[in-house]
């Protein structure tokens, strides 16, 4: 018979969403136990690359209560400082994280409130009755591939989650297929490594990395774009190319095509031998840079709105020239004449909640929800993309979602505690024996 434990909340995942919930659960008085399968931020320790370092300068990308005391407020960190900030966060809390125990299912317990939670620690099996569950397991989950090259064309593929650095890859020359954040950083460290890159690049939104003295997350934060709202359902998402790398830099494609990489479309189909892209590089080169600019014409009026004394930076209005390959597009490569042996696949996540059998979900198998706040009482979900704004994916937002997310449950909890006058009448009128047996039932109730 497996160990069977109660609690108000499990929270599922201990990423900076888990150690957030906790935070605040905490602070509401909220009993909860954090499961965890691997170890406190486990996907920034295994599953990105080794030179990685933060997106967003440290002064921003962290929670309110701790700083990197070890960094100067601008740095963009390795992964492992990010993964050592949130243990030594959780540690700070003192939050009621077990890690090792990777929860199997969850149910919701019928006939009565709340739900079952079944988990393993690998050797054992246990179970946990909970009145909420909030799943943090993140946003970038499972790879996402495109079916365009089979398993059995004799490349190398991988995701950007699995590659690590260059010498893991075959000898040879290396296509990268995406063009967001991971995508450009994994194949400018390929073509330092000297590797022939090939870069498939597709719509894009790319921010100045700084702009007159001021970091692209500042801007983000002054102009309301952080707190931007959650598009409509189904919008398309478009990726948001931003570098920590080499100190912070602006992403300009013409740099990459400059360095020796050669830019391609969007990838559309593979016929085993060539691989064809759209003819969309130019436009999508052309809509980054219409968003770039847009980006510092709102900073440039939002300074003469507010008078602020920040120095002027015409210069970052210079665009060079497309480069040739943007021109005369290449829309199909000879993968083997080109010594292409690789293909890195920088091209997203998809969800994965196949533990989590309750009625919160559309016929696409994505979350119903609003602010984290789902179709199913008691079930909550933590770290989506836009759950609430742009921020919400992101280690700043997601601490603020937390604080929503927290609240909702304990105003739940508190309709949960009523008491009628007729429940109170009953509990006064009972003899004692009964109504001890009443108020341990209701207490049973209100922790089961
Ligand atoms: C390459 C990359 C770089 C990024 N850089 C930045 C950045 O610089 N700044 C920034 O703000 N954001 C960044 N992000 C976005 C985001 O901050 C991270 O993805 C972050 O890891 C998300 O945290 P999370 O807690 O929501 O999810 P995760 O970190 O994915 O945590 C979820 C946890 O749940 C656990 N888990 C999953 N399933 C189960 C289960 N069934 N039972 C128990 N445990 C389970 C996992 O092991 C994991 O530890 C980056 C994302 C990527 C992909």
């Amino acid at each position: 018979m497996p160990k069977q434990e109660e609690t108000e909340v499990v929270v599922v995942g201990g990423g900076q969403a888990g150690v957030a919930m906790s935070e605040h659960l905490s602070a509401r008085g909220m009993p909860h136990i954090v499961l965890e399968r691997g170890r406190i931020a486990e996907r920034w320790r295994t599953e990105r690359w080794d030179s990685l370092v933060t997106n967003g300068p440290v002064w921003h990308d962290r929670f309110p209560g701790l700083e990197f005391a070890d960094a100067d407020p601008d740095d963009f960190v390795p992964k492992d400082r990010v993964a050592r900030y949130f243990e030594d966060y959780a540690e700070k809390i003192h939050a009621p994280v077990r890690c090792g125990v990777e929860v199997t299912s969850v149910t919701k317990t019928e006939g009565e409130p709340g739900f079952l939670v079944e988990y393993t620690d690998g050797t054992t099996q246990g179970r946990i009755r909970a009145r909420a569950v909030v799943a943090a397991t993140g946003a970038f989950q499972q790879p996402s591939i495109p079916p365009i090259v089979s398993d059995e064309a004799g490349l190398t593929q991988l995701h950007s989650s699995q590659y690590r650095n260059p010498q893991q890859l075959p000898e040879g020359n290396v296509l990268v297929v995406g063009a967001g954040a991971s995508g450009v950083q994994i194949a400018d460290e390929l073509q330092q490594s000297g590797r022939q890159v090939y870069l498939s690049v597709g719509p894009h939104d790319r921010p100045p990395r700084r702009y007159r003295d001021r970091d692209n997350v500042w801007w983000l934060g002054v102009l309301g774009l952080w707190g931007k709202a959650t598009p409509p359902q189904g919008a398309d998402h478009v990726t948001i190319v931003v570098s920590g790398a080499k100190g912070g830099h602006t992403v300009d494609f013409r740099d990459l095509a400059a360095s020796g990489i050669t830019l391609v479309g969007r990838t559309s189909a593979f016929d085993g031998t060539r691989m064809r892209f759209n003819e969309d590089l130019a436009t999508n080169i052309a809509k980054g840079d219409a968003n770039y600019l847009s980006v510092l014409d709102a900073a440039d009026e939002y300074i003469e709105r507010n008078g602020l004394d920040l120095p002027e930076e015409p210069e970052a209005r210079v665009l060079g020239p497309l480069p040739a390959c943007a021109v005369i597009p290449i829309t199909e490569l000879d993968l083997a004449a080109a010594g292409v042996t690789a293909i890195v696949w920088a091209t997203g996540f998809r969800l994965d909640y196949s533990w989590l059998h309750v009625d919160a979900f559309d016929q696409q198998g994505q979350p119903v929800q609003q602010r984290g706040v789902s179709n199913e009482p008691g079930v909550y979900f933590l770290g989506l993309p836009w759950q609430s704004s742009r921020g919400s994916s992101f280690i700043w937002g997601v601490w603020h979602d937390a604080k929503y997310v927290a609240d909702q449950i304990v105003i739940q909890h508190d309709y949960q505690q009523y008491e009628s006058h007729r429940d109170r009448a009953a509990a006064d009128t009972m003899p004692s024996s009964c109504a001890d047996a009443h108020v341990e039932h209701l207490e049973k109730v209100s922790h089961s």
